[in-house]
């Protein structure tokens, strides 16, 4: 049966949405509760106890998370992506470990592939990996813009392991890369919650410090110096993060709709026909992004791609024009609209962020 996201749960982390924003902190409780509701297993295979979802179920997930919770739902976005890339490149002993964890919500999973100066395209890391005479690995570094920092139990983290120049070329990533999966009480792993960001203020984005961090061989995912191919296949798989931005305009929509309808105001044409514009362009965030989960475009990660960029700024502008139709109401300090709308934003300026989307889109025609 399909993972859902029961109203009890949605109201309870859209709730939480709002205390999250004005605290800037994660809620754990309702952290706790999304791991309890069996979402999580959302992208891991059915052979490893999960639900088996493809990206269009992915997709599906993210956005019903989002429309209660968008801080929540980039934190179960991640934990998809991690689960699909173990899923994917893991080797066997790190399938039996960790799918059936992932699926049951006791490991909650992390991407720490950021850090300041790397640049959105992650060509210029300056965390390292070094390998040490037993085969171990020397993990060193400080990665920034990890979501679900201190909350997650597991982080992908993205180091240079060899030589930039050496190898393939990648637009995303660089040659000599290598991705390891480090739990979360590995010595030498620290994360925290040091960032103060306007918007996705429950999402636990934070500071991952790699200091004397010594890992296994066994917990490298993938062939070393090759993570650029694993980052060009992830959009490949058609899940999106426009898939958030789906569930932020869906939640503006019906904030929205909420408001004419308490104040009477369905009954003034104009507003109803603004209502019905903005309910046709969340139609086409909608079509984008199932678009890409349904992976039937004919080039499936272009889809990916114009389904982000689609989505994420069509979100913004809708998310606007809703703050500019509750009128005053939506003036208020910490509002519902202004939140959606910070929120709105952040999603461009996730990886890749958007104008790296553009290049990537563009480079399709140059290759
Ligand atoms: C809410 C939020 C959550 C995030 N979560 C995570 C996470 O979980 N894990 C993680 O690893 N990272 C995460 N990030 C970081 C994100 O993936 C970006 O890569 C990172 O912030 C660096 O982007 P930048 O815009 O600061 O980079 P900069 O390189 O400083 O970019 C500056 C500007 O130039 C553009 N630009 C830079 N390089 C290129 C290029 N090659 N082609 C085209 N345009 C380019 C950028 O898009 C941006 O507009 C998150 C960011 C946000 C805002």
């Amino acid at each position: 049966m399909k993972p859902q996201l029961t109203p009890e749960l949605h109201q309870r982390l859209y709730e939480s949405a709002e205390k999250a924003a004005t605290a800037g902190e994660p809620d754990r409780e309702a952290l706790s509760a999304l791991r309890a509701s069996g979402l999580l297993a959302t992208a891991v295979p059915r052979a490893h106890g999960g639900a088996g979802g493809d990206a269009a179920e992915i997709n599906r997930v993210t956005a019903r998370i989002a429309a209660a919770n968008p801080s929540v739902a980039i934190i179960a976005f991640q934990h998809f992506a991690v689960s699909a890339r173990i899923a994917e490149w893991g080797t066997e002993e790190q399938k039996r470990a960790l799918l059936p964890r992932l699926a049951d919500g006791s490991v909650l999973a992390a991407s720490s592939w950021s850090e300041d100066g790397a640049g959105a395209a992650k060509q210029n890391l300056s965390s390292t990996g070094v390998r040490r005479p037993d085969g171990s690995w020397l993990l060193s570094g400080a990665k920034t813009f990890t979501t679900g920092a201190a909350v997650a139990d597991l982080y992908l983290v993205l180091v240079a392991t060899g030589a930039p120049g050496s190898g393939e070329q990648a637009a995303y990533g660089a040659a000599g890369q290598t991705f390891f999966l480090v739990p979360a009480d590995n010595p030498g792993l620290v994360a925290d919650l040091a960032l103060d960001l306007a918007g996705m203020r429950g999402s636990a984005t934070g500071l991952v410090t790699l200091d004397e961090c010594v890992v296994a061989d066994g917990s490298r995912l993938g062939p070393e110096g090759r993570a650029a191919s694993i980052i060009a296949g992830v959009r490949e798989s058609g899940a999106t993060l426009g898939a958030v931005s789906a569930g932020i305009a869906e939640a503006a929509f019906d904030l929205a709709l909420r408001h004419t309808r308490t104040r009477g105001l369905l009954a003034l044409p104009t507003v109803r026909h603004r209502l019905v514009g903005l309910a046709t362009r969340l139609e086409t965030v909608r079509a984008a992004v199932e678009r890409a989960g349904a992976r039937t475009a004919p080039d499936p990660g272009l889809a990916t791609l114009h389904s982000k960029l689609h989505a994420t700024a069509a979100a913004e502008e809708i998310c606007l024009d809703v703050a500019r139709m509750l009128g005053s109401a939506g003036y208020r300090a910490a509002g519902t609209a202004d939140r959606l709308l910070a929120d709105a934003r952040g999603v461009g300026l996730m990886g890749p962020t958007n104008d790296l989307c553009r290049e990537l889109v563009a480079l399709s025609w140059t290759a």
